[in-house]
């Protein structure tokens, strides 16, 4: 038995309705509450639950000192390729997008990385689009390995693989494995995902399961906000997240929940999270899960990811690039357009970058926060929070 079988008994109709209709006398009993069930975690992002916002937040808080302590997590995304099989609707790096991509070699993430090093950062996830010939497992197994020595903290949000292709990465130092269910809408996943092997909605529902049975030790998972409902994505995500604390007990889980940004192909989001719901969704999360990691990307603007800090978030990345070789430029000699999925090689003068940029190559959508990660590191101490660079060292696993 998997998620796929629980998720597809859930209630959801009903936890969506009381998502909409709880009052504040339920949710006053819910705060109140020291274990919450998937309908109290409805009845927290509900308008009466936004009319309550500041004591849901004040709790949220209270909880994340005490379980988390006065820190946040740090961490960088490197782009090891923007070579993709699949047409998302909503990405920029969907096959049938005319742009520009190229997959970097191990010498080239190397270098992405040790800029990321020479900032700081000692925890980095390594994200790639889905190609089997471009990303195979291989690669990834040598992208870690490559790294291993010099990162502590090295996670994976690359295309879902089964669990026999996971273990040489894990072996090879991998210790994270994010992967994203976009929208738990079914209807919608299907007319979302239009072409390649991400159509499977079961698949990858259970990529976590198969990524724990593996050996990932760091499970992240989450929608993208803006395809569905803002309410019932949570709800499935919650539900989720419940299943894996408990199946999946020896690993520690994480949640996001990124808000659809501009890119390449113009997707428009076809549904609305404001700031404030963001914030509610936020606070509940931390209610019915006291400790479970709350991630926050640089998709959000510096003044929203601030105020956001303290009612619960423990992760957030910083200084962040979506090309492949945005860091440094690696990579950028051997860019490549592809039209319709078909390579289209570029002469030099379209590989040089361009508007201070370090590389002509796509990223996968806009960043809303440009600062810096030594800006952002500021930022939380002076909110009264440490900056953790690095969390674990390989030397505690032996
Ligand atoms: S969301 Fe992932 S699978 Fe879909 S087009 Fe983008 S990179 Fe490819």
């Amino acid at each position: 038995m998997s998620f796929v079988s629980e998720f597809n008994s859930l209630p959801l109709p009903a936890l969506v309705k009381r998502a909409q209709t709880s009052g504040s006398a339920t949710v006053r009993e819910t705060v109140a509450k020291g274990t919450l069930s998937l309908a109290d975690f409805a009845a927290l992002i509900s308008p009466a639950g936004s009319e309550m916002l500041e004591t849901l937040g004040r709790r949220a808080h209270a909880m994340t000192q005490q379980r988390f302590g006065k820190v946040i997590r740090l961490f960088a995304p490197l782009y090891l390729s923007n070579e993709c099989i699949n047409n998302c609707k909503y990405c920029g790096f969907s096959r049938d997008n005319p742009i520009m991509r190229v997959t970097l070699s191990i010498d080239e993430v190397r270098r992405e990385a040790m800029a990321l090093h020479d900032q700081g950062f000692r925890n980095i996830l390594l994200v790639a689009g889905e190609h089997p010939k471009f990303v195979s497992g291989n690669y990834l197994r040598d992208c870690v390995a490559a790294l291993r020595s010099n990162w502590p903290g090295i996670s994976l949000e690359v295309g879902p693989m089964e669990t026999e292709e996971y273990l040489p990465i894990v072996q090879a130092g991998a210790e994270g494995l994010v992967v994203y269910q976009e929208t738990y809408d079914r209807g919608l996943y299907d007319d979302m995902h239009t072409a390649g092997p991400k159509k499977n909605f079961d698949w990858r529902l259970e990529t976590a399961e198969r990524g724990y049975a593996a050996g990932f030790r760091r499970l992240g998972i989450g929608a993208l906000s803006g395809l569905a409902d803002w309410r019932y994505e949570p709800i499935c995500v919650a539900a989720h997240a419940d299943y894996l604390l408990r199946k999946c007990w020896k690993a520690s889980v994480s949640i996001s929940l990124p808000r659809l940004r501009p890119c390449a192909g113009e997707f428009q989001p076809l549904t609305h999270m404001t700031d404030r719901d963001l914030a509610q969704v936020i606070c509940a999360f931390r209610l019915m899960f006291p400790d479970v990691g709350l991630v926050l990307s640089t998709r959000e603007q510096a003044k929203l990811r601030d105020g956001l800090i303290p009612l619960g978030i423990t992760l957030m990345s910083a200084g962040s690039h979506t090309e492949p070789g945005g860091y440094t430029g690696a990579g950028k000699e051997h860019i490549h357009h592809t039209e319709r999925g078909r390579i289209v090689e570029v002469g030099s003068s379209e590989w040089a970058p361009m508007n201070g940029r370090a590389t002509n190559a796509t990223g996968q959508f806009e960043i809303a926060d440009e600062r810096s990660p030594r800006e952002v590191a500021e930022l939380i101490r002076k909110l009264g929070y440490e900056p953790v660079w690095k969390d674990w060292d390989a030397a505690l696993t032996t």
